[in-house]
Parts: C-alpha cells; sequence; structure tokens
C-alpha cells in the first residue's frame, strides 16, 4: 500500500483522544512509509495529522480547492500542494492518488466524502479498502444505522461489509493490508429486488 487519503475534521472535535488517534495515525503512516493524501488544510484534525506525519518524515499530499487555498486554511510547509479548480475535482484527484480511504472523526465534509467513496466502491469504480477509524465510539451510532439500511433494504449487506471500522489506526491499517475486496454487483441486487 503506497498512499491512504484520510478524510477527517476541519475542527479538532470536542475530545482529546480524538487529536490523540490523527497524531497517532500521521505517525503511523510515516514508520510505515505510507504516503498520507489528504485535504492539505491546516485546521482540526486536518492540520494534526499531516503534521504528525510529516515530522516523522512521511510524505504528505494536500489537495486543496483555489477556493479554500485563498482563505488562507492550507497547511503551509507542505512539500506537495495540489491547488485544483473544484472540491469535485479535488475528490477525483485525492481517489487517484490513493490506494485506500480512512475516516476520522469529522462533520458533513468528512462525511460526504467518505460516503462517496463507498458509493464508488459499491459500484465497482474502484476496489480500494475503505474504512472508518471509530474512535471513542464515535461512528457507533452511524454504524447501528448502517445496519438499519441493510435491514430495511436498501443496502446488501456485502456491500456494508466493505465498511472496515477498528478503534486504532493499526489495527485499521492491519485491515486494509488484507482487504479482499467485495465482488458483489450492486445493479444486479437492485434488479433482484423485483421492483421494476
Ligand atoms: P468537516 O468534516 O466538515 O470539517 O470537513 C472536513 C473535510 O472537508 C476535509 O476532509 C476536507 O477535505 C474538507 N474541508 C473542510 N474544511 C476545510 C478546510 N478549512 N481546509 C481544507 N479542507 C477542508
Amino acid at each position: 500500500m503506497k498512499r491512504i487519503c484520510v478524510f477527517c475534521g476541519s475542527s479538532p472535535g470536542a475530545k482529546p483522544e480524538y487529536i490523540q488517534a490523527a497524531q497517532q495515525l500521521g505517525v503511523l503512516l510515516a514508520y510505515r512509509k505510507i504516503g498520507l493524501v489528504f485535504g492539505g488544510g491546516k485546521v482540526g484534525l486536518m492540520g494534526r495529522l499531516a503534521q504528525a506525519a510529516l515530522e516523522n518524515g512521511g510524505e504528505v499530499i494536500g489537495v486543496i480547492p483555489r477556493e479554500l487555498h485563498e482563505k488562507r486554511v492550507a497547511f503551509s510547509g507542505l512539500s506537495d500542494l495540489r491547488v485544483v479548480g473544484t472540491m469535485h475535482e479535488r475528490k477525483a484527484l485525492m481517489a487517484e492518488l490513493a490506494d485506500g480511504f480512512m475516516a476520522l472523526p469529522g462533520g458533513l465534509g468528512t462525511l460526504e466524502e467518505i460516503f462517496e467513496i463507498l458509493t464508488w466502491a459499491q459500484l465497482a469504480i474502484h476496489h480500494k479498502p475503505c474504512g472508518l477509524l471509530n474512535v471513542g465510539d464515535f461512528y457507533t451510532p452511524l454504524l447501528a444505522f448502517l445496519d438499519q439500511v441493510v435491514e430495511q433494504g436498501f443496502l446488501d449487506a456485502a456491500h456494508r461489509s466493505m465498511i472496515l471500522t477498528a478503534e486504532n489506526p493499526e489495527e485499521l491499517l492491519q485491515q486494509f493490508e488484507t482487504y479482499r475486496p467485495v465482488s458483489a454487483d450492486k445493479a444486479a441486487w437492485a434488479l433482484a429486488k423485483g421492483d421494476w
């Protein structure tokens, strides 16, 4: 695994363990010589994550839309900061650069980014591992909701199983390294439901 894209809050969150997890992940990626691809911001968990990776000699690639760059929220001192035109271009480039995708705790931006990449996995647009770092049970209610989405017939259990989860970065990285892509076909599953 050459590079991992991490989506995470542009805020630090309410509990110190969120910052600790972001820093642990940055250090771990640097030690394992796995490059970090992230949103390029200096704020919140994003900034802590990038700083920890950089301080430990890791490769860090920031991908930021021009508008945010002009607002001076970019992490300064990144050797590789790609400034792109739009949020859509940013996500496409992040997806292309990385071999896997993790979400740390975050807000709407983080949720949107990880759900889009999961949607692409479900449609077999890519076959890369995707996971949630469930620090301090942050994602437990969301995972329970996703189980409900399966029970209610909107999500194939095979696609639900693509969402890897772990409580610490080391365990999640281990799952990424042994991940076998799910081969369930979303279109066939939808057609098999018979409502057409
Ligand atoms: P949120 O979870 O709502 O804080 O949004 C975080 C996600 O949205 C990150 O993964 C970034 O890709 C993007 N984002 C939001 N705010 C910023 C910012 N100030 N600088 C860079 N990226 C940001």
